[in-house]
Protein backbone atom coordinates (compact mmCIF):
# COMPACT_ATOMS: atom_id res chain seq x y z
CA UNK A 1 0.00 0.00 0.00
CA UNK A 2 1.30 3.21 -0.85
CA UNK A 3 0.49 5.91 1.11
CA UNK A 4 1.53 9.49 1.12
CA UNK A 5 0.76 12.37 2.97
CA UNK A 6 0.17 15.74 1.43
CA UNK A 7 -0.71 18.71 3.88
CA UNK A 8 0.34 21.94 1.84
CA UNK A 9 -2.42 23.42 -0.58
CA UNK A 10 0.54 24.26 -3.29
CA UNK A 11 1.62 27.80 -3.33
CA UNK A 12 0.20 28.52 -0.36
CA UNK A 13 0.49 28.82 3.59
CA UNK A 14 -1.77 27.10 5.50
CA UNK A 15 -2.87 27.28 8.64
CA UNK A 16 -1.98 24.60 10.71
CA UNK A 17 -4.65 24.59 13.24
CA UNK A 18 -6.98 24.49 10.36
CA UNK A 19 -6.23 21.29 8.71
CA UNK A 20 -9.05 18.65 7.86
CA UNK A 21 -7.20 16.14 7.17
CA UNK A 22 -9.06 13.46 4.24
CA UNK A 23 -8.91 10.50 3.49
CA UNK A 24 -8.12 9.13 -0.04
CA UNK A 25 -9.16 5.64 -0.86
CA UNK A 26 -7.95 3.23 -3.67
CA UNK A 27 -11.34 1.88 -4.91
CA UNK A 28 -10.12 -1.62 -5.80
CA UNK A 29 -9.08 -2.62 -2.15
CA UNK A 30 -10.72 0.21 0.08
CA UNK A 31 -7.23 1.20 1.16
CA UNK A 32 -6.30 4.36 2.63
CA UNK A 33 -3.66 5.89 -0.18
CA UNK A 34 -3.11 9.14 0.88
CA UNK A 35 -3.98 11.68 3.66
CA UNK A 36 -4.81 15.48 2.03
CA UNK A 37 -5.09 19.06 3.76
CA UNK A 38 -8.86 19.80 2.75
CA UNK A 39 -9.13 23.59 2.14
CA UNK A 40 -11.07 26.11 4.39
CA UNK A 41 -13.58 28.55 2.95
CA UNK A 42 -11.41 31.56 4.36
CA UNK A 43 -8.44 29.99 2.81
CA UNK A 44 -10.02 29.51 -0.48
CA UNK A 45 -10.57 33.53 -0.57
CA UNK A 46 -6.40 34.01 0.19
CA UNK A 47 -6.22 31.46 -3.00
CA UNK A 48 -8.51 33.88 -5.45
CA UNK A 49 -6.79 36.71 -4.23
CA UNK A 50 -3.06 35.30 -5.00
CA UNK A 51 -4.67 33.90 -8.39
CA UNK A 52 -5.75 37.74 -8.91
CA UNK A 53 -2.56 39.33 -7.83
CA UNK A 54 -0.60 37.43 -10.05
CA UNK A 55 -3.11 37.90 -12.75
CA UNK A 56 -2.94 42.02 -12.28
CA UNK A 57 1.13 41.90 -12.03
CA UNK A 58 0.83 40.93 -15.65
CA UNK A 59 3.69 38.52 -14.76
CA UNK A 60 1.92 36.03 -16.82
CA UNK A 61 -0.36 37.51 -19.21
CA UNK A 62 2.52 40.04 -20.22
CA UNK A 63 5.06 37.36 -20.70
CA UNK A 64 6.09 37.29 -24.84
CA UNK A 65 4.46 34.35 -26.64
CA UNK A 66 7.75 32.55 -26.89
CA UNK A 67 8.43 32.85 -23.05
CA UNK A 68 4.90 31.46 -22.24
CA UNK A 69 4.72 28.67 -24.86
CA UNK A 70 8.47 27.25 -23.46
CA UNK A 71 6.83 27.32 -20.29
CA UNK A 72 3.89 25.40 -21.18
CA UNK A 73 6.76 22.83 -23.15
CA UNK A 74 7.92 22.46 -19.79
CA UNK A 75 4.82 21.29 -18.52
CA UNK A 76 4.39 18.89 -21.29
CA UNK A 77 8.06 17.68 -21.10
CA UNK A 78 7.40 17.38 -17.03
CA UNK A 79 4.44 15.17 -17.28
CA UNK A 80 6.16 12.54 -20.04
CA UNK A 81 9.59 12.36 -17.18
CA UNK A 82 6.93 11.64 -14.81
CA UNK A 83 4.17 9.39 -16.83
CA UNK A 84 4.85 6.14 -15.08
CA UNK A 85 4.35 7.49 -11.73
CA UNK A 86 1.25 9.56 -12.77
CA UNK A 87 -0.01 6.35 -14.12
CA UNK A 88 0.45 4.72 -11.31
CA UNK A 89 -1.30 7.61 -9.17
CA UNK A 90 -4.21 7.64 -11.46
CA UNK A 91 -4.97 3.78 -11.14
CA UNK A 92 -4.65 3.90 -7.34
CA UNK A 93 -7.51 6.91 -6.82
CA UNK A 94 -9.66 5.93 -9.79
CA UNK A 95 -9.34 2.50 -9.70
CA UNK A 96 -8.99 2.10 -13.64
CA UNK A 97 -7.07 -0.65 -15.05
CA UNK A 98 -3.26 0.98 -16.01
CA UNK A 99 -3.41 -0.01 -19.15
CA UNK A 100 -5.84 2.59 -19.88
CA UNK A 101 -3.76 5.26 -17.25
CA UNK A 102 -0.22 4.51 -18.68
CA UNK A 103 -1.84 4.34 -22.93
CA UNK A 104 -4.75 6.76 -22.54
CA UNK A 105 -5.11 9.38 -19.83
CA UNK A 106 -1.43 10.17 -19.15
CA UNK A 107 -0.22 10.65 -22.58
CA UNK A 108 -3.18 12.45 -23.48
CA UNK A 109 -2.26 15.16 -20.93
CA UNK A 110 0.87 15.19 -22.34
CA UNK A 111 -0.35 15.84 -25.80
CA UNK A 112 -2.88 18.51 -24.64
CA UNK A 113 -0.11 20.69 -23.34
CA UNK A 114 2.10 20.36 -26.14
CA UNK A 115 -0.73 20.97 -28.80
CA UNK A 116 -2.13 24.05 -26.82
CA UNK A 117 1.55 25.42 -26.62
CA UNK A 118 2.35 25.24 -30.26
CA UNK A 119 -0.87 26.42 -31.23
CA UNK A 120 -2.09 28.83 -29.10
CA UNK A 121 -0.55 32.41 -31.11
CA UNK A 122 -2.33 31.39 -33.84
CA UNK A 123 -5.48 31.45 -32.36
CA UNK A 124 -4.46 35.05 -30.40
CA UNK A 125 -3.49 36.16 -33.46
CA UNK A 126 -5.39 39.96 -33.73
CA UNK A 127 -8.10 39.81 -36.80
CA UNK A 128 -8.02 43.29 -38.81
CA UNK A 129 -10.94 44.05 -40.79
CA UNK A 130 -12.05 47.15 -43.02
CA UNK A 131 -15.28 48.64 -43.20
CA UNK A 132 -16.57 51.75 -45.51
CA UNK A 133 -20.55 51.95 -44.66
CA UNK A 134 -22.01 55.15 -46.14
CA UNK A 135 -19.94 58.08 -45.03
CA UNK A 136 -17.69 55.85 -42.29
CA UNK A 137 -14.64 54.50 -43.26
CA UNK A 138 -12.79 52.19 -40.78
CA UNK A 139 -10.42 49.67 -39.49
CA UNK A 140 -11.42 47.02 -36.60
CA UNK A 141 -8.79 44.86 -34.94
CA UNK A 142 -10.41 42.22 -33.20
CA UNK A 143 -8.16 41.14 -29.89
CA UNK A 144 -8.05 38.01 -28.28
CA UNK A 145 -6.90 38.38 -24.65
CA UNK A 146 -7.07 36.12 -21.87
CA UNK A 147 -9.92 36.27 -18.99
CA UNK A 148 -8.65 36.84 -15.98
CA UNK A 149 -8.79 34.34 -13.31
CA UNK A 150 -10.22 30.98 -14.26
CA UNK A 151 -11.92 28.26 -11.79
CA UNK A 152 -11.64 25.07 -13.03
CA UNK A 153 -13.65 22.17 -11.63
CA UNK A 154 -12.95 18.55 -12.54
CA UNK A 155 -14.81 15.47 -12.10
CA UNK A 156 -12.92 12.28 -10.36
CA UNK A 157 -13.87 10.12 -13.75
CA UNK A 158 -10.42 11.44 -15.83
CA UNK A 159 -9.04 13.72 -13.13
CA UNK A 160 -5.85 14.19 -14.97
CA UNK A 161 -7.49 14.35 -18.61
CA UNK A 162 -9.88 16.96 -17.69
CA UNK A 163 -7.54 19.09 -15.09
CA UNK A 164 -5.04 19.02 -18.70
CA UNK A 165 -7.69 19.48 -20.95
CA UNK A 166 -8.27 23.32 -18.94
CA UNK A 167 -4.97 24.08 -17.40
CA UNK A 168 -3.20 24.03 -20.75
CA UNK A 169 -6.17 25.68 -22.69
CA UNK A 170 -6.91 28.82 -19.83
CA UNK A 171 -2.61 29.24 -19.40
CA UNK A 172 -1.73 29.32 -22.99
CA UNK A 173 -4.40 32.00 -23.25
CA UNK A 174 -2.95 33.91 -20.54
CA UNK A 175 -5.03 33.27 -17.89
CA UNK A 176 -4.08 32.54 -14.04
CA UNK A 177 -5.87 29.64 -12.50
CA UNK A 178 -7.57 27.60 -9.52
CA UNK A 179 -7.69 24.16 -9.99
CA UNK A 180 -10.38 22.11 -8.20
CA UNK A 181 -10.63 18.53 -8.41
CA UNK A 182 -12.54 15.93 -6.75
CA UNK A 183 -11.90 15.48 -3.24
CA UNK A 184 -12.29 11.86 -4.15
CA UNK A 185 -9.45 11.82 -6.64
CA UNK A 186 -7.14 15.03 -6.02
CA UNK A 187 -4.11 12.70 -6.33
CA UNK A 188 -2.93 13.60 -10.36
CA UNK A 189 -3.95 17.43 -10.04
CA UNK A 190 -1.74 17.95 -7.13
CA UNK A 191 0.65 16.18 -8.98
CA UNK A 192 0.04 18.21 -11.86
CA UNK A 193 0.29 21.46 -9.77
CA UNK A 194 3.68 20.42 -8.68
CA UNK A 195 4.73 20.07 -12.16
CA UNK A 196 3.30 23.25 -13.06
CA UNK A 197 5.90 24.93 -9.78
CA UNK A 198 8.88 22.62 -11.33
CA UNK A 199 8.70 23.61 -14.42
CA UNK A 200 9.40 27.27 -13.33
CA UNK A 201 5.43 28.92 -13.54
CA UNK A 202 5.25 32.32 -11.57
CA UNK A 203 4.11 32.09 -8.12
CA UNK A 204 0.43 32.26 -7.92
CA UNK A 205 -0.38 31.64 -11.97
CA UNK A 206 -1.34 27.96 -11.03
CA UNK A 207 -3.14 27.07 -7.71
CA UNK A 208 -4.83 23.73 -6.46
CA UNK A 209 -7.01 23.16 -3.95
CA UNK A 210 -8.91 20.71 -2.62
CA UNK A 211 -12.11 20.90 -0.39
CA UNK A 212 -15.81 19.85 0.08
CA UNK A 213 -17.39 20.51 -3.32
CA UNK A 214 -20.07 22.07 -1.81
CA UNK A 215 -17.75 24.59 0.72
CA UNK A 216 -15.23 25.62 -1.34
CA UNK A 217 -17.48 25.36 -4.43
CA UNK A 218 -19.96 28.40 -3.25
CA UNK A 219 -16.98 30.25 -2.34
CA UNK A 220 -14.99 29.51 -6.01
CA UNK A 221 -17.89 30.25 -7.80
CA UNK A 222 -19.58 33.42 -6.34
CA UNK A 223 -16.29 35.25 -6.00
CA UNK A 224 -16.12 38.41 -8.32
CA UNK A 225 -12.46 38.39 -8.37
CA UNK A 226 -12.73 35.06 -10.85
CA UNK A 227 -14.12 35.81 -14.28
CA UNK A 228 -14.38 32.60 -15.57
CA UNK A 229 -15.60 28.98 -14.48
CA UNK A 230 -14.46 25.95 -16.67
CA UNK A 231 -16.91 22.81 -15.25
CA UNK A 232 -17.10 19.37 -15.72
CA UNK A 233 -19.37 17.47 -13.80
CA UNK A 234 -22.97 16.54 -12.92
CA UNK A 235 -26.06 18.36 -14.03
CA UNK A 236 -26.98 19.31 -10.12
CA UNK A 237 -23.93 20.46 -9.62
CA UNK A 238 -23.35 22.75 -12.70
CA UNK A 239 -26.96 24.12 -11.97
CA UNK A 240 -25.76 24.82 -8.47
CA UNK A 241 -22.65 26.86 -9.92
CA UNK A 242 -24.91 28.61 -12.59
CA UNK A 243 -26.83 30.23 -8.91
CA UNK A 244 -23.19 30.46 -7.44
CA UNK A 245 -22.24 32.69 -10.35
CA UNK A 246 -25.72 34.47 -11.43
CA UNK A 247 -24.56 37.07 -7.95
CA UNK A 248 -21.83 38.48 -10.16
CA UNK A 249 -21.14 37.81 -13.79
CA UNK A 250 -19.03 35.88 -14.81
CA UNK A 251 -18.31 33.47 -17.96
CA UNK A 252 -18.94 29.69 -17.76
CA UNK A 253 -18.48 26.38 -19.80
CA UNK A 254 -20.87 23.98 -18.69
CA UNK A 255 -19.76 20.17 -19.54
CA UNK A 256 -22.34 18.32 -17.78
CA UNK A 257 -23.70 14.42 -18.20
CA UNK A 258 -24.71 12.45 -21.10
CA UNK A 259 -27.30 9.34 -21.91
CA UNK A 260 -25.84 8.95 -25.05
CA UNK A 261 -26.38 6.40 -28.49
CA UNK A 262 -24.93 4.31 -30.67
CA UNK A 263 -27.18 3.08 -33.83
CA UNK A 264 -26.03 -0.17 -35.33
CA UNK A 265 -27.08 -0.56 -38.76
CA UNK A 266 -27.82 -3.65 -40.70
CA UNK A 267 -25.17 -3.60 -42.80
CA UNK A 268 -22.31 -2.56 -39.95
CA UNK A 269 -19.18 -4.91 -39.46
CA UNK A 270 -20.85 -6.86 -36.87
CA UNK A 271 -17.36 -7.35 -35.41
CA UNK A 272 -15.77 -4.04 -35.36
CA UNK A 273 -19.62 -2.85 -33.67
CA UNK A 274 -19.67 -5.04 -31.41
CA UNK A 275 -16.13 -4.82 -30.20
CA UNK A 276 -16.64 -1.05 -30.94
CA UNK A 277 -19.42 -1.09 -28.52
CA UNK A 278 -17.92 -2.59 -25.79
CA UNK A 279 -14.84 0.01 -25.64
CA UNK A 280 -17.91 2.35 -25.83
CA UNK A 281 -20.37 1.28 -22.31
CA UNK A 282 -17.28 -0.89 -20.53
CA UNK A 283 -14.39 1.69 -20.81
CA UNK A 284 -13.46 3.39 -17.50
CA UNK A 285 -16.16 0.90 -16.26
CA UNK A 286 -18.43 2.86 -17.62
CA UNK A 287 -18.00 6.22 -15.94
CA UNK A 288 -17.65 8.33 -19.10
CA UNK A 289 -19.93 10.80 -19.91
CA UNK A 290 -19.62 10.00 -23.21
CA UNK A 291 -20.91 6.04 -22.66
CA UNK A 292 -22.91 4.69 -25.40
CA UNK A 293 -25.27 3.39 -22.52
CA UNK A 294 -28.38 2.90 -24.81
CA UNK A 295 -27.07 0.97 -27.77
CA UNK A 296 -29.41 0.86 -31.05
CA UNK A 297 -29.76 -1.73 -32.95
CA UNK A 298 -31.49 -2.70 -36.61
CA UNK A 299 -33.55 -5.94 -36.40
CA UNK A 300 -31.70 -8.03 -39.58
CA UNK A 301 -28.44 -7.31 -37.30
CA UNK A 302 -30.02 -7.42 -33.77
CA UNK A 303 -29.32 -11.54 -33.34
CA UNK A 304 -25.88 -11.72 -34.74
CA UNK A 305 -24.87 -8.55 -32.52
CA UNK A 306 -26.37 -9.49 -29.30
CA UNK A 307 -25.17 -13.14 -29.56
CA UNK A 308 -21.54 -11.97 -29.44
CA UNK A 309 -21.93 -9.01 -27.26
CA UNK A 310 -23.02 -10.63 -24.54
CA UNK A 311 -20.42 -13.54 -25.39
CA UNK A 312 -17.50 -11.24 -25.22
CA UNK A 313 -18.93 -9.36 -22.33
CA UNK A 314 -18.66 -12.62 -20.46
CA UNK A 315 -15.21 -12.86 -21.21
CA UNK A 316 -14.36 -9.25 -20.26
CA UNK A 317 -11.24 -9.65 -17.48
CA UNK A 318 -12.15 -8.02 -14.05
CA UNK A 319 -9.03 -6.97 -11.72
CA UNK A 320 -7.53 -3.95 -9.43
CA UNK A 321 -6.40 -1.42 -11.22
CA UNK A 322 -2.65 -2.43 -11.19
CA UNK A 323 -3.61 -5.16 -13.16
CA UNK A 324 -1.94 -4.77 -16.48
CA UNK A 325 -4.05 -7.53 -17.61
CA UNK A 326 -7.65 -6.22 -16.02
CA UNK A 327 -10.49 -4.72 -18.62
CA UNK A 328 -12.70 -3.67 -15.99
CA UNK A 329 -11.59 -2.12 -12.50
CA UNK A 330 -14.01 -1.36 -9.41
CA UNK A 331 -16.30 1.66 -9.68
CA UNK A 332 -15.37 4.77 -7.95
CA UNK A 333 -17.15 4.34 -4.68
CA UNK A 334 -19.44 2.15 -2.65
CA UNK A 335 -22.05 4.83 -3.48
CA UNK A 336 -21.98 4.49 -7.15
CA UNK A 337 -22.09 1.28 -6.83
CA UNK A 338 -25.07 0.73 -4.61
CA UNK A 339 -26.39 3.57 -7.38
CA UNK A 340 -25.64 1.27 -10.27
CA UNK A 341 -26.90 -1.84 -8.70
CA UNK A 342 -30.40 0.15 -7.83
CA UNK A 343 -30.81 1.39 -11.31
CA UNK A 344 -30.49 -2.31 -12.83
CA UNK A 345 -32.80 -3.59 -9.29
CA UNK A 346 -34.97 -1.05 -11.15
CA UNK A 347 -35.28 -2.08 -14.52
CA UNK A 348 -35.57 -5.42 -14.08
CA UNK A 349 -38.58 -4.87 -12.13
CA UNK A 350 -40.25 -2.33 -14.89
CA UNK A 351 -40.06 -5.91 -17.57
CA UNK A 352 -36.37 -5.63 -18.91
CA UNK A 353 -34.45 -9.04 -19.24
CA UNK A 354 -30.84 -9.04 -17.70
CA UNK A 355 -28.70 -11.23 -20.32
CA UNK A 356 -25.56 -10.74 -18.09
CA UNK A 357 -24.18 -9.55 -14.66
CA UNK A 358 -25.96 -7.16 -12.81
CA UNK A 359 -24.24 -8.61 -9.46
CA UNK A 360 -21.13 -7.93 -7.68
CA UNK A 361 -18.63 -10.72 -8.78
CA UNK A 362 -17.93 -13.78 -7.10
CA UNK A 363 -13.92 -13.64 -6.89
CA UNK A 364 -12.38 -13.54 -3.66
CA UNK A 365 -9.62 -11.48 -4.92
CA UNK A 366 -12.35 -8.71 -5.49
CA UNK A 367 -14.36 -8.15 -2.55
CA UNK A 368 -12.31 -5.85 -1.09
CA UNK A 369 -12.74 -3.32 -3.95
CA UNK A 370 -16.42 -1.70 -5.09
CA UNK A 371 -16.61 -4.44 -8.42
CA UNK A 372 -19.74 -5.25 -10.20
CA UNK A 373 -19.69 -7.03 -13.23
CA UNK A 374 -20.13 -5.39 -16.76
CA UNK A 375 -23.94 -5.61 -17.23
CA UNK A 376 -26.28 -6.40 -20.42
CA UNK A 377 -29.65 -5.24 -20.59
CA UNK A 378 -32.01 -6.32 -23.04
CA UNK A 379 -35.88 -5.57 -23.70
CA UNK A 380 -35.53 -1.93 -22.60
CA UNK A 381 -38.13 0.21 -22.88
CA UNK A 382 -37.46 4.10 -24.08
CA UNK A 383 -39.34 4.54 -20.41
CA UNK A 384 -37.11 3.17 -18.06
CA UNK A 385 -35.14 5.09 -16.17
CA UNK A 386 -32.38 2.73 -17.20
CA UNK A 387 -32.69 3.99 -20.86
CA UNK A 388 -33.40 8.05 -19.67
CA UNK A 389 -31.12 8.98 -16.50
CA UNK A 390 -27.07 8.67 -16.84
CA UNK A 391 -26.02 5.33 -15.06
CA UNK A 392 -22.19 6.36 -14.96
CA UNK A 393 -21.71 2.47 -14.62
CA UNK A 394 -21.10 -0.47 -16.83
CA UNK A 395 -24.69 -1.40 -17.88
CA UNK A 396 -24.99 -1.77 -21.54
CA UNK A 397 -28.81 -1.30 -22.58
CA UNK A 398 -29.68 -2.57 -25.96
CA UNK A 399 -32.92 -1.88 -28.04
CA UNK A 400 -34.42 -3.39 -31.55
CA UNK A 401 -35.85 -0.88 -34.55
CA UNK A 402 -36.51 -1.14 -37.68
CA UNK A 403 -36.17 1.96 -39.90
CA UNK A 404 -33.70 4.87 -39.38
CA UNK A 405 -36.57 7.15 -38.34
CA UNK A 406 -36.98 5.16 -35.31
CA UNK A 407 -33.28 4.86 -34.44
CA UNK A 408 -33.39 8.77 -34.92
CA UNK A 409 -36.41 9.37 -32.88
CA UNK A 410 -35.00 6.90 -29.84
CA UNK A 411 -31.48 8.49 -30.01
CA UNK A 412 -32.85 11.94 -29.72
CA UNK A 413 -35.38 11.36 -27.02
CA UNK A 414 -33.27 12.59 -24.33
CA UNK A 415 -32.71 15.38 -22.12
CA UNK A 416 -28.61 14.54 -23.11
CA UNK A 417 -27.14 15.86 -26.46
CA UNK A 418 -23.87 14.97 -25.43
CA UNK A 419 -22.37 12.00 -27.95
CA UNK A 420 -23.55 9.51 -30.41
CA UNK A 421 -22.14 6.75 -32.61
CA UNK A 422 -22.96 5.36 -35.71
CA UNK A 423 -21.78 1.52 -36.96
CA UNK A 424 -22.36 1.14 -40.81
CA UNK A 425 -20.57 0.20 -44.12
CA UNK A 426 -22.18 2.74 -45.41
CA UNK A 427 -20.49 6.73 -45.20
CA UNK A 428 -23.33 8.71 -47.05
CA UNK A 429 -25.78 7.04 -45.18
CA UNK A 430 -24.06 7.32 -41.81
CA UNK A 431 -23.00 10.76 -42.72
CA UNK A 432 -26.86 12.25 -43.43
CA UNK A 433 -28.00 10.15 -40.13
CA UNK A 434 -25.24 12.29 -38.11
CA UNK A 435 -26.79 15.21 -39.16
CA UNK A 436 -30.12 14.23 -37.64
CA UNK A 437 -29.18 13.82 -34.59
CA UNK A 438 -29.24 15.62 -31.53
CA UNK A 439 -25.10 15.52 -30.31
CA UNK A 440 -22.18 17.73 -29.73
CA UNK A 441 -20.28 14.61 -31.11
CA UNK A 442 -20.90 12.00 -33.78
CA UNK A 443 -18.66 8.84 -34.27
CA UNK A 444 -18.65 6.65 -37.33
CA UNK A 445 -17.43 3.51 -37.29
CA UNK A 446 -14.70 4.17 -33.88
CA UNK A 447 -15.62 5.77 -30.46
CA UNK A 448 -14.26 7.80 -28.13
CA UNK A 449 -11.34 9.45 -30.80
CA UNK A 450 -10.68 12.89 -28.96
CA UNK A 451 -8.42 15.57 -30.59
CA UNK A 452 -7.00 18.67 -29.50
CA UNK A 453 -6.97 20.07 -32.86
CA UNK A 454 -11.42 19.52 -32.58
CA UNK A 455 -13.73 21.04 -30.10
CA UNK A 456 -15.75 19.12 -27.70
CA UNK A 457 -19.04 19.60 -25.59
CA UNK A 458 -22.77 18.74 -25.64
CA UNK A 459 -26.40 20.46 -26.03
CA UNK A 460 -29.51 20.97 -23.86
CA UNK A 461 -28.69 19.44 -20.71
CA UNK A 462 -25.65 18.21 -21.49
CA UNK A 463 -24.26 21.75 -21.12
CA UNK A 464 -22.65 24.38 -22.97
CA UNK A 465 -19.40 26.04 -24.52
CA UNK A 466 -16.23 23.43 -26.22
CA UNK A 467 -13.26 22.15 -24.56
CA UNK A 468 -10.25 21.59 -27.36
CA UNK A 469 -9.80 23.03 -30.45
CA UNK A 470 -9.67 26.70 -31.89
CA UNK A 471 -13.24 26.81 -30.62
CA UNK A 472 -12.44 25.42 -26.58
CA UNK A 473 -9.30 27.60 -26.49
CA UNK A 474 -11.40 30.63 -27.49
CA UNK A 475 -13.71 29.81 -24.34
CA UNK A 476 -10.82 30.81 -22.10
CA UNK A 477 -10.44 34.09 -23.84
CA UNK A 478 -12.59 37.49 -24.31
CA UNK A 479 -13.04 39.38 -27.77
CA UNK A 480 -12.33 42.94 -27.65
CA UNK A 481 -12.99 45.15 -30.19
CA UNK A 482 -10.94 47.98 -31.14
CA UNK A 483 -12.26 50.77 -33.87
CA UNK A 484 -10.32 53.33 -35.62
CA UNK A 485 -11.55 55.51 -37.98
CA UNK A 486 -9.50 55.96 -41.16
CA UNK A 487 -11.83 58.38 -43.22
CA UNK A 488 -10.53 62.22 -43.68
CA UNK A 489 -13.84 63.69 -43.14
CA UNK A 490 -17.64 62.70 -43.33
CA UNK A 491 -17.88 61.39 -39.94
CA UNK A 492 -21.58 62.10 -38.65
CA UNK A 493 -21.34 61.74 -34.86
CA UNK A 494 -17.69 63.58 -34.82
CA UNK A 495 -17.94 66.48 -36.80
CA UNK A 496 -21.53 66.99 -37.95
CA UNK A 497 -23.92 66.12 -34.74
CA UNK A 498 -22.51 68.65 -32.13
CA UNK A 499 -19.50 70.09 -34.10
CA UNK A 500 -21.27 73.55 -34.35
P1 LIG B 1 -19.89 16.20 -9.57
O1 LIG B 1 -20.73 17.21 -10.25
O2 LIG B 1 -20.40 15.56 -8.35
O3 LIG B 1 -18.47 16.86 -9.17
C1 LIG B 1 -17.68 17.53 -10.12
C2 LIG B 1 -16.78 18.52 -9.41
O4 LIG B 1 -17.61 19.53 -8.80
C3 LIG B 1 -15.95 17.92 -8.28
O5 LIG B 1 -14.71 18.55 -8.26
C4 LIG B 1 -16.75 18.28 -7.05
O6 LIG B 1 -15.98 18.35 -5.87
C5 LIG B 1 -17.25 19.67 -7.43
N1 LIG B 1 -18.42 20.11 -6.67
C6 LIG B 1 -19.31 19.36 -5.98
N2 LIG B 1 -20.25 20.17 -5.42
C7 LIG B 1 -19.92 21.43 -5.81
C8 LIG B 1 -20.52 22.69 -5.58
N3 LIG B 1 -21.63 22.82 -4.87
N4 LIG B 1 -19.94 23.78 -6.12
C9 LIG B 1 -18.83 23.67 -6.89
N5 LIG B 1 -18.20 22.50 -7.12
C10 LIG B 1 -18.76 21.40 -6.59
O7 LIG B 1 -19.49 15.15 -10.70
P2 LIG B 1 -18.66 13.81 -10.51
O8 LIG B 1 -19.53 12.85 -9.77
O9 LIG B 1 -17.31 14.12 -9.99
O10 LIG B 1 -18.47 13.35 -12.04
C11 LIG B 1 -19.43 12.68 -12.76
C12 LIG B 1 -20.26 13.60 -13.62
O11 LIG B 1 -19.40 14.36 -14.46
C13 LIG B 1 -21.17 12.85 -14.56
O12 LIG B 1 -22.43 13.46 -14.60
C14 LIG B 1 -20.48 12.96 -15.91
O13 LIG B 1 -21.33 12.85 -17.03
C15 LIG B 1 -19.89 14.32 -15.80
N6 LIG B 1 -18.79 14.46 -16.75
C16 LIG B 1 -18.99 15.21 -17.87
C17 LIG B 1 -17.98 15.32 -18.83
C18 LIG B 1 -18.18 16.14 -20.08
O14 LIG B 1 -17.19 16.41 -20.75
N7 LIG B 1 -19.40 16.54 -20.44
C19 LIG B 1 -16.76 14.67 -18.62
C20 LIG B 1 -16.58 13.92 -17.46
C21 LIG B 1 -17.61 13.82 -16.53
Amino acid sequence: MVCAVYKVIFFIQTDKNKIMEHKVINPSTDEVIARIHLSAPNEIESIIARARNAFDSGVWSNLSFDKRKNYILKIYQCILDKAGELARLETLNTGKPIKESTFMDVPSSAKTFEYFANNFEKYLTPETMGISQDTAQVEARLLRQPLGVAVLIVPWNYPLIIASWKMAQALAAGNCVVLKPSSRTPLTALELGKIAHEAGIPAGVVNVVVGKGDEVGRVLCSDKRVDMISFTGSNDVGKKIMEYASGNVKKMVMELGGKSASIILDDANAEAAVNGSLCSVFLNQGQMCTAMSRILVQDKIYDTFVKSFVEKTKQLKLGIGADFEAQIGPLISLEQRKKVLSFIQQAKHEGAKLAYGGKIPDDANLQKGYFLEPTVILDVKPSMSVFRDEVFGPVACILKFSSIDEAIRLANDSDFALAACIWSSDKHKAERLAEKLNAGTVWINTYGMFFNQLPYGGFKQSGFGKELGKEGFLEYTRLKNVITDQSSDGKPLVNYWYGV
